[in-house]
């Protein structure tokens, strides 16, 4: 693509680097089949090709984002299906970070958004105050119906309630049974520790099980993954450096026992922990640590592939289930892991369902399915009618975001590392008593 940016605007970092980005593009439009605003909406402007020419215009005339802008940079999901697709390596995801910041930083959203994005901004990070407006909008739910579609998806957030603070979130060394074969810290997040604690508890124990000690760092928090995709770059920025020096204290060189990694339970958190490096290129204070920290952040099925050691399954009492897996898009399309889980599964006995359209959306995308209800329901809807298809006994996912959207009554949902634990010792997981003797 041919850009006219001038010289003094080449200036500034972030004006050369979408100017890079903007040139891979060739216009081809493999990408508008693949995502999922464009295969919902049918409209050029939600597609990433038509989003490619929105932004283009924006920065290169230097014109503050206007409200039809915003509204089809709002649409995307940073699902990365087109990075995925694009023949040309179009570095979709840090050109939509640039507009979104630039969005942020000149145009005035309505009152009743800024009012929903703050909130939400301020309220997830935090696990307490999450837990608190949980159990507020869980006490509201019922007049969900009759709310308008944002507050409909905050309560029905409620309404799955919200779990008491658990051990294993708490800074602390958790020691490898037996002899030590490793040593990783955990990032145990934010909105995950209150929404399902089953997740981080089975994780510590599948690692120490195996060997591996687990350090839960003191200072560690949010990954800032959803006030990045607000474009809300300082508070992401500042939750980034938080993560950095709480995890860079323990390794060797900084006074530490040192780490082999930086295991990661989300998807979501793990793209952007990976990308701690490149959003802080620029602080010179920082910019080395957060390297170093993006090099070690690794998803647990990706730690436990490379680990030089099978996993000790225990086979005996896991029935071979069909799990359908569902690869979120962070995994699949943001951190390139699609081999890693299903293998784990299949090592570990159960039978492993794909789903049609894989590489679509389920619409989750962090705080999406709240500031976009209308498109995140029905990618929802889709995805669920293609896993009902696979007539699973149970669904497996590596994001907390993708189980609270897609679990219901008649499709369970739990972490892959949940169905890993139980198959090397663990307990049932509570979702899947019913389908394990003893009833
Ligand atoms: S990130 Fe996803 S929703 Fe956004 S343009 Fe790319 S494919 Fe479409
Ligand atoms: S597939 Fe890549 S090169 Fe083609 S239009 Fe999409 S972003 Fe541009």
């Amino acid at each position: 693509m041919q850009t006219n940016f001038t010289d003094r605007q080449l200036t500034d970092p972030a004006i050369a680097q979408s100017e890079k980005i903007l040139r891979n593009c060739v216009h081809c439009g493999f990408c508008t089949a693949t995502c999922p605003t464009f295969v919902t909406l049918g409209d050029e402007l939600d597609s990433p090709r038509g989003r490619i020419y929105l932004i283009k215009d924006m920065l290169e005339n230097d014109k503050p984002a206007t409200e039809k802008v915003v509204r089809h940079l709002d649409r995307c999901l940073s699902c990365l299906s087109c990075m995925t697709t694009c023949p040309s390596g179009v570095d979709y995801m840090h050109l939509i970070d640039h507009a979104r910041s630039h969005i942020e930083q000149t145009y005035d959203r309505p009152f009743g958004d800024r009012w929903l994005r703050a909130i939400l901004a301020w309220v997830v990070p935090r696990p307490a105050i999450f837990r608190l407006a949980l159990i507020g909008a869980s006490v509201a739910a019922p007049l969900a119906r009759w709310m308008p579609g944002r507050l409909k998806g905050m309560m029905a957030m409620g309404a799955r309630g919200a779990q008491p603070p658990s051990w294993v979130d708490q800074p602390q060394v958790i020691p490898a049974r037996g002899v030590r074969k490793g040593r990783v810290a955990i990032l145990t997040g934010c909105a995950q520790q209150v929404l399902d604690t089953a997740i981080n508890e089975a994780t510590v124990r599948l690692l120490t099980r195996i060997g591996i000690e687990v350090v839960v760092a003191k200072g560690a928090g949010c990954c800032g993954s959803l006030v990045h995709h607000m474009g809300r770059e300082d508070q992401s920025h500042q939750q980034a450096i938080a993560n950095v020096v709480a995890w860079s204290g323990h390794l060797k060189d900084q006074g530490g026992e040192g780490l082999d990694a930086i295991v990661i339970t989300a998807s979501g958190c793990g793209t952007t922990i990976k990308d701690y490096g490149h959003m802080l290129r620029h602080d010179a204070q920082w910019a080395k640590p957060a390297a170093r920290i993006s090099a070690l952040a690794k998803d647990i099925t990706e730690y436990l592939a490379e680990l030089d050691f099978d996993l000790p399954v225990t086979a005996q009492d896991v029935p071979p289930l069909r799990v359908a897996y569902h690869s979120a898009c962070s995994m699949q399309h943001g951190q390139k892991i699609t081999r890693q889980p299903r293998d784990l599964l299949k090592r570990a006995g159960f039978e492993v369902l794909e789903i049609a359209e894989g590489h679509l959306c389920c619409g989750s995308a962090g705080v999406y399915n709240i500031l976009q209800p209308d498109i995140a329901t029905r990618l929802r809807d889709r995805k669920q009618a293609n896993i009902r298809q696979t007539q699973p006994d149970i669904v497996a996912t590596g994001n907390i975001g993708c189980m609270v959207q897609l679990d219901c009554d008649d499709l369970k949902v739990v972490h892959s590392v949940q169905l890993l634990d139980w198959a090397t010792g663990g307990p049932v997981p509570d979702k899947l008593r019913h389908l394990v003797p003893p009833f």
